[in-house]
């Protein structure tokens, strides 16, 4: 049976993403938005590193954590991780 595998360069192409994973701006998915407390954050980064999209970026200038909401799909771990509860979720008005 080996012997008529074919190798990856005879395969025919398969489902191909027209643009790269960038472009894809998984905020539009979200009901929910994560709301922060910059009071209550001990700048832990535990979000930062949990979160599915990378959109939470430490500000070391500002000395808190930033969300990029063009990639935050409101999934809600960084609020259910955060052992502050330094972030809460929140249904977003629609014009926003
Ligand atoms: S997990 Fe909570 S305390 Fe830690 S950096 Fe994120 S918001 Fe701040
Ligand atoms: S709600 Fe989900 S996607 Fe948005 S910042 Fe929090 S962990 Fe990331």
């Amino acid at each position: 049976m080996s012997g008529q595998e074919k190798s990856w360069k005879e395969l025919m192409f398969a489902a191909v993403s027209p643009k790269p994973s960038t472009d894809f701006l998984t905020g539009d998915w979200k009901t929910f938005k994560p709301v922060y407390d910059e009071e209550k954050c001990v700048g832990c980064l535990q979000c930062a590193m949990l979160c599915p999209e990378g959109a939470i970026i430490w500000n070391a200038t500002a000395g808190k954590v930033e969300f990029n909401f063009d990639y935050c799909k409101g999934c809600g771990i960084c609020a259910n991780e955060c052992r502050v509860k330094a972030i809460s979720m929140s249904m977003p008005d629609k014009e926003e």
